[in-house]
Protein backbone atom coordinates (compact mmCIF):
# COMPACT_ATOMS: atom_id res chain seq x y z
CA UNK A 1 0.00 0.00 0.00
CA UNK A 2 3.17 2.38 0.82
CA UNK A 3 4.02 1.69 -2.95
CA UNK A 4 1.01 3.65 -3.77
CA UNK A 5 2.11 6.50 -2.00
CA UNK A 6 4.25 8.78 -4.92
CA UNK A 7 6.72 11.24 -3.80
CA UNK A 8 7.51 13.61 -6.31
CA UNK A 9 10.18 16.13 -6.11
CA UNK A 10 9.62 19.25 -8.33
CA UNK A 11 12.96 21.72 -9.93
CA UNK A 12 15.42 19.75 -7.16
CA UNK A 13 18.53 21.78 -7.69
CA UNK A 14 21.11 20.04 -5.08
CA UNK A 15 21.54 16.46 -5.97
CA UNK A 16 22.36 15.58 -1.68
CA UNK A 17 18.62 16.36 -1.33
CA UNK A 18 17.42 13.61 -3.98
CA UNK A 19 19.99 11.39 -1.96
CA UNK A 20 18.39 12.67 1.41
CA UNK A 21 14.86 12.14 0.26
CA UNK A 22 15.69 8.55 -0.76
CA UNK A 23 16.75 7.65 2.22
CA UNK A 24 13.83 9.76 4.18
CA UNK A 25 11.27 7.69 2.39
CA UNK A 26 13.06 3.74 2.68
CA UNK A 27 12.70 3.99 6.07
CA UNK A 28 9.55 5.05 6.30
CA UNK A 29 8.58 2.23 3.68
CA UNK A 30 8.04 4.41 1.10
CA UNK A 31 9.88 3.35 -2.49
CA UNK A 32 7.85 5.54 -4.97
CA UNK A 33 9.82 8.63 -6.18
CA UNK A 34 9.37 11.13 -9.20
CA UNK A 35 11.80 14.15 -10.38
CA UNK A 36 9.38 16.18 -12.17
CA UNK A 37 12.07 18.75 -14.40
CA UNK A 38 14.35 18.24 -12.17
CA UNK A 39 17.70 20.59 -12.55
CA UNK A 40 20.31 18.37 -11.81
CA UNK A 41 20.49 14.02 -12.17
CA UNK A 42 21.04 11.80 -8.98
CA UNK A 43 24.86 11.31 -8.89
CA UNK A 44 27.35 10.37 -6.24
CA UNK A 45 26.56 12.42 -4.19
CA UNK A 46 22.97 11.59 -4.42
CA UNK A 47 23.78 7.80 -3.64
CA UNK A 48 26.73 8.99 -0.77
CA UNK A 49 23.56 10.63 1.05
CA UNK A 50 20.76 7.79 -0.19
CA UNK A 51 23.21 5.50 2.12
CA UNK A 52 21.79 2.76 1.55
CA UNK A 53 18.32 3.70 -0.37
CA UNK A 54 20.11 3.99 -3.62
CA UNK A 55 17.31 1.52 -5.10
CA UNK A 56 14.70 4.19 -5.00
CA UNK A 57 17.06 6.42 -6.53
CA UNK A 58 17.83 3.92 -9.32
CA UNK A 59 14.16 3.49 -10.19
CA UNK A 60 13.51 6.84 -9.52
CA UNK A 61 11.28 8.27 -12.37
CA UNK A 62 12.21 11.45 -14.51
CA UNK A 63 8.97 13.57 -15.74
CA UNK A 64 8.67 17.12 -17.45
CA UNK A 65 6.62 18.68 -15.54
CA UNK A 66 4.54 18.19 -12.14
CA UNK A 67 1.23 17.11 -14.61
CA UNK A 68 2.94 13.93 -15.91
CA UNK A 69 4.20 13.04 -12.40
CA UNK A 70 0.21 13.43 -11.28
CA UNK A 71 -1.51 12.52 -14.01
CA UNK A 72 -2.81 9.32 -13.08
CA UNK A 73 -3.35 10.33 -9.31
CA UNK A 74 -6.24 10.07 -7.42
CA UNK A 75 -5.20 12.44 -4.73
CA UNK A 76 -2.65 14.74 -4.71
CA UNK A 77 -1.54 16.74 -1.79
CA UNK A 78 1.02 19.76 -2.20
CA UNK A 79 3.57 20.75 0.75
CA UNK A 80 4.08 24.49 1.36
CA UNK A 81 6.00 26.26 3.82
CA UNK A 82 3.93 29.73 3.42
CA UNK A 83 0.46 30.72 2.98
CA UNK A 84 -0.65 32.05 -0.14
CA UNK A 85 -2.79 34.21 -1.49
CA UNK A 86 -4.91 32.35 -2.67
CA UNK A 87 -6.71 29.83 0.51
CA UNK A 88 -6.90 26.59 -0.47
CA UNK A 89 -8.13 23.65 1.39
CA UNK A 90 -5.27 22.63 4.78
CA UNK A 91 -4.34 19.78 5.80
CA UNK A 92 -2.31 19.30 8.71
CA UNK A 93 0.59 16.54 8.32
CA UNK A 94 -1.14 14.16 10.76
CA UNK A 95 -4.26 14.29 8.30
CA UNK A 96 -2.14 14.09 5.12
CA UNK A 97 -0.64 11.00 6.17
CA UNK A 98 -4.26 9.99 6.95
CA UNK A 99 -5.60 10.66 3.99
CA UNK A 100 -3.02 9.23 1.67
CA UNK A 101 -2.35 5.74 3.37
CA UNK A 102 -6.75 5.71 3.08
CA UNK A 103 -6.94 6.79 -0.87
CA UNK A 104 -3.47 4.40 -1.53
CA UNK A 105 -5.74 1.11 -1.58
CA UNK A 106 -7.51 2.47 -5.06
CA UNK A 107 -4.45 3.22 -6.90
CA UNK A 108 -1.28 5.89 -7.06
CA UNK A 109 -1.65 8.96 -4.85
CA UNK A 110 1.03 11.75 -4.40
CA UNK A 111 2.50 14.37 -2.34
CA UNK A 112 4.32 17.16 -3.71
CA UNK A 113 7.22 19.20 -3.09
CA UNK A 114 8.43 22.61 -4.11
CA UNK A 115 11.77 23.58 -5.63
CA UNK A 116 14.93 24.68 -2.78
CA UNK A 117 14.61 28.47 -3.22
CA UNK A 118 11.27 29.31 -4.36
CA UNK A 119 8.87 26.21 -3.67
CA UNK A 120 5.88 25.28 -6.31
CA UNK A 121 4.37 28.14 -8.02
CA UNK A 122 0.65 28.66 -7.34
CA UNK A 123 -0.38 27.08 -10.86
CA UNK A 124 1.36 23.70 -9.53
CA UNK A 125 -0.28 24.27 -5.76
CA UNK A 126 -3.61 24.70 -7.57
CA UNK A 127 -3.60 21.63 -9.51
CA UNK A 128 -3.36 19.69 -5.59
CA UNK A 129 -6.50 18.65 -3.75
CA UNK A 130 -4.77 19.73 -0.88
CA UNK A 131 -1.91 21.88 0.61
CA UNK A 132 0.37 20.83 3.84
CA UNK A 133 2.15 23.20 5.90
CA UNK A 134 4.37 21.58 8.53
CA UNK A 135 3.71 23.61 11.51
CA UNK A 136 7.25 25.38 11.98
CA UNK A 137 8.74 28.08 13.86
CA UNK A 138 6.75 31.08 12.62
CA UNK A 139 9.76 32.97 12.52
CA UNK A 140 11.59 30.31 10.43
CA UNK A 141 9.38 28.10 8.65
CA UNK A 142 10.70 26.56 5.38
CA UNK A 143 12.94 23.39 6.39
CA UNK A 144 15.63 21.48 4.04
CA UNK A 145 13.51 19.54 1.20
CA UNK A 146 14.27 16.28 2.94
CA UNK A 147 13.17 17.00 6.13
CA UNK A 148 9.69 17.78 4.84
CA UNK A 149 9.96 14.78 3.05
CA UNK A 150 10.53 12.58 6.28
CA UNK A 151 7.95 13.90 8.51
CA UNK A 152 5.31 13.73 5.57
CA UNK A 153 6.57 10.10 4.88
CA UNK A 154 6.56 9.57 9.06
CA UNK A 155 3.28 10.78 9.06
CA UNK A 156 2.18 8.18 6.33
CA UNK A 157 3.98 5.84 8.08
CA UNK A 158 2.20 6.35 11.78
CA UNK A 159 -1.17 6.23 9.61
CA UNK A 160 -0.54 2.81 7.98
CA UNK A 161 1.05 1.26 11.22
CA UNK A 162 -2.50 2.54 12.73
CA UNK A 163 -4.04 0.80 10.23
CA UNK A 164 -2.44 -2.47 10.53
CA UNK A 165 -2.46 -2.90 13.92
CA UNK A 166 -6.52 -2.23 14.08
CA UNK A 167 -6.74 -5.31 12.77
CA UNK A 168 -9.33 -4.18 10.19
CA UNK A 169 -8.89 -5.16 6.73
CA UNK A 170 -8.64 -2.60 4.66
CA UNK A 171 -11.52 -2.78 1.55
CA UNK A 172 -10.36 -0.93 -1.68
CA UNK A 173 -13.15 0.81 -3.70
CA UNK A 174 -14.31 -1.42 -6.77
CA UNK A 175 -14.06 0.45 -9.81
CA UNK A 176 -17.03 -1.14 -11.51
CA UNK A 177 -19.38 -0.60 -8.75
CA UNK A 178 -21.10 2.15 -10.03
CA UNK A 179 -22.89 3.02 -5.77
CA UNK A 180 -19.11 3.47 -4.33
CA UNK A 181 -17.55 6.86 -4.94
CA UNK A 182 -14.43 6.79 -6.80
CA UNK A 183 -11.76 9.86 -7.06
CA UNK A 184 -11.28 11.36 -10.83
CA UNK A 185 -7.33 11.17 -11.81
CA UNK A 186 -5.58 14.44 -11.81
CA UNK A 187 -5.78 13.68 -15.54
CA UNK A 188 -9.51 13.37 -15.86
CA UNK A 189 -9.94 16.48 -13.50
CA UNK A 190 -7.30 18.62 -15.85
CA UNK A 191 -10.07 17.41 -18.70
CA UNK A 192 -12.55 18.77 -16.76
CA UNK A 193 -11.21 21.64 -16.31
CA UNK A 194 -10.52 22.28 -19.53
CA UNK A 195 -13.75 21.60 -20.48
CA UNK A 196 -15.36 24.09 -18.61
CA UNK A 197 -12.94 26.94 -19.64
CA UNK A 198 -13.87 26.41 -22.94
CA UNK A 199 -17.32 25.96 -22.55
CA UNK A 200 -17.08 29.16 -20.41
CA UNK A 201 -15.09 30.96 -23.18
CA UNK A 202 -17.67 29.90 -25.50
CA UNK A 203 -20.73 31.71 -23.58
CA UNK A 204 -18.78 34.68 -23.26
CA UNK A 205 -18.50 34.00 -19.02
CA UNK A 206 -15.31 34.04 -19.20
CA UNK A 207 -13.89 37.19 -21.19
CA UNK A 208 -10.66 35.66 -23.02
CA UNK A 209 -8.49 38.05 -22.69
CA UNK A 210 -9.54 39.33 -19.09
CA UNK A 211 -10.21 35.91 -17.53
CA UNK A 212 -9.79 36.94 -13.86
CA UNK A 213 -9.98 34.72 -10.93
CA UNK A 214 -12.43 32.30 -12.11
CA UNK A 215 -11.07 29.23 -13.27
CA UNK A 216 -8.93 29.29 -10.05
CA UNK A 217 -11.47 30.09 -7.72
CA UNK A 218 -13.57 26.89 -9.44
CA UNK A 219 -10.73 24.94 -8.96
CA UNK A 220 -10.46 25.53 -5.16
CA UNK A 221 -14.53 25.12 -5.35
CA UNK A 222 -14.18 21.75 -6.90
CA UNK A 223 -10.76 20.66 -4.56
CA UNK A 224 -13.00 21.67 -1.63
CA UNK A 225 -15.85 19.54 -2.45
CA UNK A 226 -13.28 16.46 -3.48
CA UNK A 227 -15.54 15.62 -6.58
CA UNK A 228 -16.12 12.28 -7.53
CA UNK A 229 -16.21 10.87 -10.98
CA UNK A 230 -19.35 10.28 -11.78
CA UNK A 231 -20.58 13.76 -10.33
CA UNK A 232 -17.16 14.72 -13.02
CA UNK A 233 -19.62 12.86 -15.73
CA UNK A 234 -22.78 14.28 -14.77
CA UNK A 235 -21.12 17.92 -15.16
CA UNK A 236 -19.26 17.08 -18.01
CA UNK A 237 -22.76 16.20 -19.89
CA UNK A 238 -24.05 19.48 -18.59
CA UNK A 239 -21.38 21.40 -20.39
CA UNK A 240 -21.87 19.37 -23.57
CA UNK A 241 -25.22 20.00 -23.52
CA UNK A 242 -24.24 23.34 -23.10
CA UNK A 243 -21.94 23.34 -26.11
CA UNK A 244 -24.60 22.00 -27.97
CA UNK A 245 -26.78 24.76 -27.90
CA UNK A 246 -24.07 27.49 -28.39
CA UNK A 247 -22.94 25.31 -31.70
CA UNK A 248 -26.84 25.46 -32.74
CA UNK A 249 -26.60 29.18 -31.83
CA UNK A 250 -23.40 30.03 -34.01
CA UNK A 251 -24.83 28.32 -37.25
CA UNK A 252 -28.06 30.07 -36.80
CA UNK A 253 -26.02 33.21 -36.66
CA UNK A 254 -23.88 32.53 -40.21
N1 LIG B 1 11.65 29.17 0.00
C1 LIG B 1 10.66 28.22 -0.36
C2 LIG B 1 10.76 27.00 0.52
C3 LIG B 1 11.37 25.93 -0.19
S1 LIG B 1 11.77 24.61 0.86
C4 LIG B 1 9.29 28.79 -0.22
O1 LIG B 1 9.16 29.85 0.34
O2 LIG B 1 8.31 28.20 -0.70
C5 LIG B 1 11.59 23.30 -0.31
C6 LIG B 1 10.34 22.51 -0.15
O3 LIG B 1 10.34 21.84 1.11
C7 LIG B 1 9.02 23.28 -0.19
O4 LIG B 1 8.61 23.59 -1.51
C8 LIG B 1 8.10 22.27 0.46
O5 LIG B 1 7.80 21.24 -0.45
C9 LIG B 1 9.00 21.69 1.56
N2 LIG B 1 8.85 22.42 2.83
C10 LIG B 1 9.77 23.15 3.47
N3 LIG B 1 9.28 23.65 4.61
C11 LIG B 1 8.01 23.23 4.71
C12 LIG B 1 6.96 23.40 5.66
N4 LIG B 1 7.10 24.14 6.76
N5 LIG B 1 5.77 22.80 5.41
C13 LIG B 1 5.58 22.05 4.30
N6 LIG B 1 6.54 21.86 3.38
C14 LIG B 1 7.73 22.43 3.57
Amino acid sequence: MLSNIRVVLVGTSHPGNIGSTARAMKTMGLSTLYLAEPKVEPDGHSIALAAGASDILKHAKTVSSVEEAIADCSLVIATSARSRTLDWPMLEPREAGEKLVGSALNGPVAIVFGRENNGLTNEELQRCDYHVAIPANPEYTSLNLAQAVQIICYEARVAHLAQVESGVEPVPVDENDENLEAFPSSRERENFFEHLENTLLSTNFIVKNHPGQIMTKLRRLFSRTRIERQEMNILRGILTSIDKVVAKNETKDK
